[in-house]
């Protein structure tokens, strides 16, 4: 197969959770950019991506959904087959913090995070995957974090639900590797988005961080799509359950 083949995503559908912004929006942009059609599915409608996913000559539909919530995801799931009647792509990239010391963390801190990062997750994976196994494919990205492999500080809630969803990411590749599905995560380090606020406008934790990090940058939403694009791809057909680390040497050091 020509190297170009295996990174073009013409044909396939993508299913982007909080591609309004931030890392799922560069995730979406970039998926489409290699041939997919998009759907986005997130509390917050998606213009701009839509506009820059349009630009590319590639179809799009936003689909309202709130990930926090505890409701069935299957109505989601629903809606965005109304795209094109398939989806071969699915991006978990929708995700909260809460910063607090654990002595205060409150039960609606830890319940929202864990809902939206890991329960919504899980759920979303099983709907998806039960629509990829009739077809026998399909590609499950996760986006983890390095807190999937530190502690972090102040984050319980987060570094908790990151680290079971690397966990989670294994665990739904062995099953579902036989079916035809791909499950991986990607782990970005310290990217400036929305997420990441706070900690930037934290000018002593932001110079600790920007020390810390051997290419010596804060990662750019852009610095995630060739690692999407790999695992969204046939160049990623024998890969199973790996957390891909694209975080400019943090987790070397
Ligand atoms: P962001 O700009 O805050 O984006 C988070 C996205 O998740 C937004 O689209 C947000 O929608 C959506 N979201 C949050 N809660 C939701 C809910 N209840 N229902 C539906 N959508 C919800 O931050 P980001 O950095 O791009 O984060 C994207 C993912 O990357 C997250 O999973 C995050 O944990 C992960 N991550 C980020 C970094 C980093 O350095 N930035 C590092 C490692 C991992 P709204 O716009 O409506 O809030």
């Amino acid at each position: 197969m020509p190297m170009s083949e295996l990174f073009n995503l013409s044909g396939r559908t993508a299913l982007v959770t909080g591609a309004n912004t931030g890392l799922g929006q560069a995730i979406a942009i970039a998926l489409a950019g290699a041939g997919a059609d998009v759907v986005a599915a997130g509390r917050t409608p998606a213009d701009d991506t839509a506009r820059q996913v349009e630009a590319l000559g590639r179809r799009f539909l936003f689909v309202r959904a709130d990930f926090a919530a505890t409701e069935p995801v299957q109505p989601v799931v629903d809606a965005a087959l109304g795209l094109n009647g398939q989806l071969d792509i699915l991006v978990n990239n929708a995700g909260t913090i809460r910063r607090a010391d654990s002595l205060d963390v409150t039960e609606e801190n830890w319940d929202t995070v864990m809902n939206t990062n890991l329960r919504s997750v899980f759920f979303l994976s099983q709907a998806v995957a039960r629509h990829m196994a009739t077809r026998h494919g399909g590609k499950i990205v996760n986006v983890a974090s390095l807190l999937s492999f530190q502690g972090g500080i102040r984050v319980p809630a987060y570094a908790a639900s990151k680290s079971a969803l690397a966990g989670l990411t294994r665990a739904l590749a062995n099953e579902w590797a036989a079916k035809g599905i791909n499950v991986n995560a990607l782990a970005p380090g310290y990217f400036d988005t929305n997420n990441t606020a706070a900690l930037r406008q934290d000018a002593e934790r932001s110079a600790a961080i920007l020390g810390r990090i051997p290419a010596g940058r804060w990662g750019q939403p852009d610095d995630l799509a060739g690692a999407a694009v790999f695992l969204a791809s046939r160049a990623s057909d024998y890969v199973h359950g790996i957390t891909l680390p694209v975080d400019g040497g943090w987790l070397a050091r």
